[in-house]
């Protein structure tokens, strides 16, 4: 099954090796001999290998063919016939290993879905679909009433796909295994999925239609900014660019956040586009994933839309690459490769020489700078599109005002204005939980976290302490466990204190909750909204409410509590309050109602607050831009953050003071802060302490780390600690 190659020259030297990378955290490749004694060749290179490792048994990819370095060489059995991974992403990824400087393996194993990661074979992307036997046909008229009929009716006019029918008639598989039995109808593979009637869309506005002339998707790469007010209508200008690469044979990508990947999205993009749209997201098993990855690499996926690990997906016909919400913290990867998919997609974008459209309502920082420096094509939507207006924005001033579990009292008048006039409200509040704090209000303790620098959440009313950091739970003390006094408080107010308020307050409208306590499981978010359709009633929640399913009855929004944010010591604190805050204003009034938003605050005469309500976002950006240039932070330096942590505070401080020191030998000027503890300097029982680099030129920073990271790996110190490499950080913790 391996490809054979041609015959070493002789005297060439060493045989020909698979150099293989592998998922360990080691910057190096493995050599392997084809286990079936084939030569290796070049175009082996993005084969999937299955490869030991002293004990271990791993799934790898040949990245390089070369002269064996040593000899008694192991095998290497090959899983697919041919490279897996080639052209442009293979070498897209090679690029991100090295912009993150982590291990080429690793970054190969990020990218591949799981099942193909362990090995498993790529699957079948045969469309299934069923249609009537000659028999069906004939009996059809005289079936008796029922599910088999109504769905032999519904073939009648020829083969229908499977995720057709899923879509359409619930129930089918137990109708068609019943019409099976009796021979009327039969599975059969199908050949392409069949394109569908087009929707028609709005005809666009002058602003719309100018930013789709802009997007060329013949002309090669291109960067846009589509900078577009909530409810501009840059989703027609996705559609309209979608549509234009389709036309033109090509596949188009969608990045969208986590959060904003909803049923009504793709069910506006199939309506639209009259092709199948494939979905990849968390919520997708295994299988599901591989086989969406698979209908992509094969060209079959016209469309993809999918979350931050979708900018993964191999697109032979790119045409088009869409980020959406291109500002949102989701698509910065947490934790192992902390990979950027708005930044990755810009480089796949650039490498596969298709347009690249990002789209904000408010745009980062960096994508800002990028636009006034020439670097992105800057589209501009000013106005909301269709009927809707503008929400009205006011500020109330709390202070000395007496609240109700942190509600002033003109806040609760528009609300309960909003719901008498048969509109919706959101109520917003960036804390999930009861309270914040658990105070003794006699000696002053309160639950702070065993393993954690944190104060335990209350929840469950006030039965139970959380902690938001390590997942520690426990049932909240009955009494003082220093004093033994029975005045325990709950402190401050989160989502499930205010969902209470307001229950107890407007018992005549439904109340719902909406943070990641109350939707954990996936689609329970849109079950809730749909069990409230257009009726009054109250949302209460936290951020995951900022976006994503369209309410069309919102006519207010109220925030309350956003002071903590305006005084966080994190650069990006600033930019991301000001964009929650925007998002959130947007969701109300999107249709004919005007809507009214609502800022609740102790600090009226913030500059952030003033800045935003008079001037809007963009004069904020470009406020802020100013102070980020004064203070040497992105996007006019360039920052990459050394992470370690452990068991002791001592391992991580040692690692990171020898990281420092490797650094300055390295000759290379650079800004180096710490190592300092990290912000949180214990979570989940772990002492974490970090190293800050920061240099006014990438370059600069690539080099030195190009110099001092590969060795990161070999020192003693590294032993005795968990570390982690953070290139462009968002978050300095
Ligand atoms: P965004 O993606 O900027 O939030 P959408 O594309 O979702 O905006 O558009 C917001 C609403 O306005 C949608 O209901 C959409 O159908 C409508 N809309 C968009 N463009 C137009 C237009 N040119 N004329 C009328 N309605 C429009
Ligand atoms: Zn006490
Ligand atoms: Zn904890």
């Amino acid at each position: 099954m391996a490809a054979s190659g041609p015959v070493p020259t002789p005297g060439a030297g060493a045989p020909q090796a698979w150099r293989v990378a592998l998922p360990v955290p080691l910057p190096r490749l493995f050599d392997y001999l084809p286990a079936d004694g084939a030569v290796p060749v070049a175009g082996d290179i993005g084969r999937r290998v299955r490869v030991a490792l002293g004990a271990r048994e791993l799934v790898g990819v040949v990245a390089a063919v070369g002269p064996a370095e040593t000899g008694n060489l192991r095998g290497a059995e090959a899983l697919d016939p041919g490279p897996l991974l080639e052209g442009e992403l293979l070498e897209s990824l090679r690029w991100l290993a090295r912009y993150q400087h982590a291990p080429l393996g690793e970054v190969l194993a990020t990218a591949l879905p799981a099942a193909l990661r362990r090995g498993e074979p790529l699957p079948d992307t045969c469309t299934w679909g069923w249609e009537l036997t000659e028999a069906g046909r004939t009996a059809l008229p005289a079936l008796r009433a029922g599910k088999p009929q109504r769905l032999a009716a519904g073939l009648q006019a020829g083969a229908r796909d499977e995720a057709a029918l899923d879509d359409a008639t619930p129930g089918w598989r137990a109708a068609a295994r019943a019409l099976e039995r009796r021979g009327l109808a039969e599975r059969v593979a199908m050949s392409g999925a069949a394109a569908g009637p087009v929707g028609q869309g709005p005809v666009l506005n002058a602003e719309q239609q100018a930013a789709t002339d802009a997007i060329d998707p013949g002309a090669g790469f291109a960067a846009h900014l589509l900078d577009g007010v909530t409810g501009s209508g840059k989703t027609e200008v996705y559609l309209h660019a979608i549509a234009t690469c389709l036309a033109r044979g090509r596949q188009a990508l969608v990045l969208v956040p986590e959060i904003g990947l909803t049923p009504q999205l793709l069910a506006r993009f199939r309506e639209r586009l009259g092709v199948p749209v494939h979905a990849l997201h968390s919520g997708l098993n295994d299988n599901e994933r591989a086989l969406a990855w698979t209908t992509a690499l094969r060209g079959e996926a016209r469309v993809l839309v999918g979350t931050r690990s979708a900018v993964f997906t191999p697109l032979p016909e790119a045409g088009l690459i869409v980020v959406d919400e291109e500002h949102d913290g989701s698509y910065k990867q947490q934790d192992g490769l902390r990979y950027h998919a708005r930044d990755f997609a810009l480089v796949r974008g650039r490498a596969l020489g298709v347009p690249v459209l990002l789209g904000s309502a408010t745009p980062s920082l960096e994508s800002l700078a990028n636009a006034a420096e020439g670097r992105h094509a800057h589209l501009r939507l000013h106005r909301r599109a269709g009927e809707a207006q503008p929400p009205a924005v006011r500020v109330v001033d709390v202070r000395k005002r007496r609240l109700e579990a942190g509600l002033s009292p003109e806040l609760l008048d528009a609300v309960r204005a909003a719901l008498d006039a048969g509109g919706q409200v959101l109520v917003f509040k960036n804390r999930r939980g009861y309270a914040p704090v658990l105070l003794c209000h006699d000696c002053g303790w309160s639950a702070q976290c065993r393993r954690c620098d944190a104060s335990m959440t209350v929840h469950a009313g006030g039965r139970r302490l959380q902690c938001h950091h390590c997942g520690a739970r426990q049932p909240a003390p009955q009494a003082c466990p220093d004093c033994g006094g029975l005045a325990l408080q709950p402190q401050g107010i989160g989502t499930e204190r205010l969902e209470e308020a307001l229950a107890a307050r407007f018992g005549d409208v439904p109340v719902l909750r909406i943070d990641r306590g109350s939707t954990r499981r996936r689609d329970a978010l849109e079950s809730m909204l749909a069990t409230l359709g257009d009726a009054p009633g109250i949302l209460v929640g936290t951020q995951l409410l900022a976006k994503g399913h369209d309410l069309p009855n919102l006519t207010l929004v109220a925030v309350v509590g956003i002071d903590e944010g305006l005084f966080s010591a994190d650069f990006r604190a600033s930019e991301k309050l000001a964009q929650l805050l925007v998002q959130v204003a947007g969701r109300a009034g999107r249709a004919a109602r005007r809507g009214e938003v609502l800022l609740q605050t102790h600090h009226p005469e913030h500059p952030l607050l003033l800045t935003l309500v008079h001037g809007g976002y963009h004069a904020f950006a470009e406020a802020e831009l100013v102070q980020r240039e004064a203070a040497g932070f992105p996007p006019f330096a360039h920052l990459a953050l050394l992470r370690a942590e452990a068991k002791h505070a001592e391992p991580p401080a040692a690692f990171l003071q020898a990281a420092a020191a490797a650094l300055a030998d390295s000759g290379i000027a650079l800004d180096v802060h710490g190592p300092l503890p990290a912000p949180m300097p214990r979570r989940a029982g772990y002492q974490r302490a970090q190293l800050l680099l920061s240099s006014p030129q990438r370059r600069a920073l690539h080099a030195a780390l190009d110099a001092v990271v590969p060795s990161l790996h070999a020192m003693p110190e590294a032993r005795r600690v968990r570390w982690s490499l953070d290139v462009d950080p968002v978050d300095l913790y």
